[in-house]
């Protein structure tokens, strides 16, 4: 490709919101066989409720809600915000932290009023020791509705079952069967649980589904997609999906994802949806035909 029609076709990108960062990915996205894609906020709104809230014997719901959100107060997740305003619509008192920790993929983790408050997915806590076999048969009714199950463990006894439920985005359906009707696979790669995975992978149609992996994982899952079909663009927002980024031939950010996604992409979106990616490749089979 010629520096001019490059220039021209990243022009006609920007007037669409689309901001490449790197003239290469224009070439490259024409010869991309799969289009990878992480979950929560790329395919959903990113933007979860909490539905529901199922305490252990002995534990009281309000008084577990509070302590939870104070933890959650001070992630960035979005898993984290549905958890706050939930407390703060039943307006719970909550009480001050200290240590917050974060375990990227795992969940969070601080202590509040002397005890150690931990809070993530079923791996998170069985790398505790705390079992989470009591609540296995609600927690996949709940992933096959789609929605997101998580526990909280205090002071290592395992306090509440929860789940946030996160609405597929209006434009992912169409999206993907564009991109199929491009003749290109589509995966979906995600932390989240595998039964919500298949749910959501079922409603949209999407060809393969690795899930329940942390950041450095989905790198793996590309590096597999990788070999067996060919270059992959990667579609993600998260702090998370920083490692997929970089390792596929082509990553794209969504423009409302977080600064180190968007430092990690070679392309990013402003619209926030699925959709730019369609005009990305347009865009990119249009120049290259320019100049051929
Ligand atoms: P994803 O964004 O694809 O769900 P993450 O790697 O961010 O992946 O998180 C993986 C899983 O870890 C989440 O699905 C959730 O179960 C758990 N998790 C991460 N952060 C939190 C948090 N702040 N509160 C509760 N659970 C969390
Ligand atoms: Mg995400």
């Amino acid at each position: 490709a010629t520096p001019t029609s490059i220039m021209v076709g990243t022009g006609r990108a920007a007037q669409l919101g689309i901001l490449f960062r790197q003239g290469q990915a224009l070439q490259e996205l024409k010869d991309v066989k799969v289009i990878a894609v992480d979950k929560t906020g790329t395919l959903t709104e990113g933007k979860p409720q909490l539905t529901d809230f199922t305490v252990t014997d002995g534990q009281q719901e309000d008084a577990v809600l509070a302590v939870v959100a104070a933890v959650e107060q001070q992630s960035e997740h979005p898993i984290a915000l549905a958890i706050v305003q939930a407390a703060e619509q039943r307006e719970l008192q909550i009480p001050a932290i200290s240590e917050f920790q974060s375990i990227t993929g795992m969940g969070v983790q601080a202590t509040v009023d002397g005890k150690l408050v931990q809070i993530g997915a079923d791996r998170f806590m069985d790398s505790l020791g705390c079992s989470v076999a009591e609540f296995s048969a609600q927690a996949q009714q709940l992933g096959e509705q789609g929605k997101s199950p998580m526990y909280a463990a205090i002071d290592g006894q395992l306090a509440v079952m929860m789940a946030v439920s996160d609405p597929i985005k209006s434009s992912s359906k169409a999206a993907i069967d564009h991109l199929h009707q491009q003749g290109l696979q589509v995966a979906m790669i995600t932390g989240d649980n595998q039964h919500t995975a298949n749910a959501i992978a079922k409603q949209l149609g999407i060809d393969h589904v690795v899930a329940q992996v942390l950041p450095e994982a989905k790198v793996e899952a590309v590096k597999a997609l990788q070999e067996q079909y060919g270059k992959v663009a990667y579609v993600g927002d998260g702090i998370n999906d920083a490692p997929a980024l970089a390792a596929a031939e082509v990553g794209i950010a969504i423009g409302t994802g977080t600064d180190i996604a968007i430092d990690a992409a070679d392309v990013v979106l402003m619209s926030g949806h699925l959709t730019g990616v369609i005009n990305a490749l347009a865009l990119s089979k249009a120049t290259l035909r320019n100049i051929s």
